[in-house]
């Protein structure tokens, strides 16, 4: 079998080492005899290592001491009904910025609590985000919703919206940690962790105070953020297993030199990839304009004339056989899509790199 390399959407991979504490302390956690997977979530060895994710999550984002951090079960849909549920009550209204499939699904889950409104014109062809100044917000919202990377399209936020004031509320679930964001930016910034920070199970939360305290009755107590942040995510049992495994992917992260350092590689790596696509001639072609063209995933078609369905099956067969695996794009846009999270290499971005150039010799 040809090594592995996964350029997996989520859950994707895993750095190595990760891998290494993991096995590890599989059956033996910190000495205590037992796995973590057996260990009342209300021992000490719990609630230590539920303050020490929280601390690294608050080191490595320069979260301000006014916001809050939840690590909560439900996924990063789980939230697109906890926002609403959370926030909407202020006015009964809502802003949605719609720039991929992602953020057009959390707009019709909060479309059940209150009234929504598109901030951008509707469209089933998303290649970019619509300039700011076309926007059409609502003074009134309660919050303005945004994906800060659309992991099908493949599009990301390279800016912070002005909001003017209305809370800012960011679904970071493909880019958390990829790169420092400002967090007083922000009202609410939530991020499912099997992507970029771990696997799936857990999902970070981080919300500022003052935007407590306002849940719909309705909301159940699970996605009640107030309810959560009181009880330190500790209100009913948590994610335990997930939660360590995202706090092991952020002290990598941190040992590995932070988000600068992410940001930089992540650069890199993009880099090594869309300049294939740009000097193909057309034979490899991204959809998305290059100002938002995500760092995170790469969306692309292969075969002049914006793609051809043959030659894309050939590409990731024989890119499969050689241990490139789980590059086919999202349904919804066909092609091929490379994850390359932060746990994927420069070398290994450096193989598929190699193979692209090769497979465009062979059939240009
Ligand atoms: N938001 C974004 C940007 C995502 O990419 C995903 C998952 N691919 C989700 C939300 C939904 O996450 P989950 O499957 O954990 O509900």
């Amino acid at each position: 079998m040809p090594k592995i390399h996964n350029f997996g959407a989520g859950p994707a991979k895993l750095p190595e080492e990760v891998y290494e504490v993991i096995r590890d302390e599989l059956t033996n956690f910190k000495g205590t005899g037992i796995s973590l997977m057996e260990t009342s979530h209300r021992t000490p060895t719990y609630l230590k290592l539920n303050t020490e994710v929280q601390d690294i999550v608050r080191r490595l984002l320069d979260v301000p001491a006014n916001y809050k951090i939840l690590m909560l079960a439900g996924g990063g849909q789980g939230q697109f009904a906890a926002v609403p549920l959370n926030l909407i009550s202020r006015t009964g209204k809502a802003d949605y910025v719609v720039t991929g499939s992602w953020s057009a699904i959390a707009a019709n889950e909060a479309k059940k609590y209150g009234e929504i409104n598109m901030v951008v014109p509707a469209t089933d062809k998303h290649t970019g985000i619509p300039d700011q100044s076309t926007w059409n917000l609502d003074p009134n919202a309660s919050y303005v919703h945004i994906c800060s990377n659309e992991t099908i399209h493949g599009i990301e936020f390279d800016f912070i919206p002005d909001t003017k004031g209305v809370p800012l509320v960011a679904d970071m679930s493909s880019n958390i940690m990829s790169k420092k964001f400002d967090v007083s930016k922000f009202g609410v910034m939530y991020g499912c962790a099997q992507k970029n920070i771990g696997t799936s199970g857990v999902t970070l939360v981080i919300v500022r105070e003052d935007l407590l305290n306002q849940a719909l009755p309705v909301c159940p107590i699970i996605w009640d953020w107030t309810a959560n942040a009181k009880a330190d995510s500790i209100l009913n049992t948590p994610p335990m297993f997930a939660i360590y495994v995202m706090g092991k992917c952020l002290e990598w992260v941190e040992r590995n030199g932070g988000l600068d350092k992410m940001a930089e590689l992540a650069n890199k790596k993009a880099s090594l990839i869309y300049d294939i696509i740009e000097q193909s001639n057309g034979f490899y072609y991204a959809p998305v304009v290059k100002d938002f063209r995500s760092k995170m995933n790469i969306p692309f078609r292969v075969g002049y004339a914006g793609g051809d369905e043959a030659l894309e099956t050939e590409f990731l067969n024989s890119a499969e056989a050689l241990g490139l695996i789980q590059l086919k794009g999202h349904r919804l846009v066909g092609g091929i899509r490379a994850s390359i999270y932060n746990s994927v290499t420069v070398d290994e971005v450096e193989v598929l790199a190699k193979y692209m150039k090769e497979f465009y010799e062979k059939h240009a």
